[in-house]
């Protein structure tokens, strides 16, 4: 089923370069691009982002970390983009990711791990319209 998901690559993978190496995967999977900014979020705007988490412990922190510096927030459009773009990204624990995902190659802690992809349709939804209005998304 033809998808979307929202990509962020996240303060730690922009302040470290690694901008082109995960757009190179994303376009090597055959993912279309079809919404693209470079955005530096407020701790507020962090907090809206991540509210399905307000109450766990590293909400505070992930909060932080998320407006510690500008990410990239990308709409990726394919075939079941949403469950191959989080294989892509390798598991949320980076120790336990599988290799040659981006989190086991390029991930430094439980926080820092460089990109962030939807989980489901529901959640796309809401995290593709906190960052890009309907006319922002090339074709649709
Ligand atoms: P994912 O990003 O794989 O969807 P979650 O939605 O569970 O993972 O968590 C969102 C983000 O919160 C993670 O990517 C990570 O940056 C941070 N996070 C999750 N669990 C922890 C933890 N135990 N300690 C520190 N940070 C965490
Ligand atoms: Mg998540």
């Amino acid at each position: 089923m033809k998808e979307t998901t929202l990509s962020i690559i996240k303060p730690d993978g922009v302040a470290r370069g690694l901008i082109g190496e995960v757009i190179k995967r994303i376009e090597g999977a055959g993912f279309k691009i079809v919404a693209m900014k470079m955005v530096y979020m407020s701790k507020k705007q962090a907090k809206g982002f991540y509210v399905a988490h307000r109450g766990r412990s590293y909400f505070e922190g992930l909060a932080d970390f998320m407006s510690s510096g500008p990410s990239i927030a990308m709409v990726l459009e394919g075939e079941n983009v949403i469950a191959r773009y989080r294989e892509m990204m390798g598991a949320t624990n980076y120790e336990a990711a599988a290799e040659g995902t981006i989190r086991r190659e390029f991930a430094t802690d439980g926080r820092k791990n460089v990109v962030h992809g939807s989980d489901s349709p529901q959640t796309a939804a809401f995290e593709i319209s906190y960052f890009f209005g309907a006319l922002e998304l090339v074709g649709a």
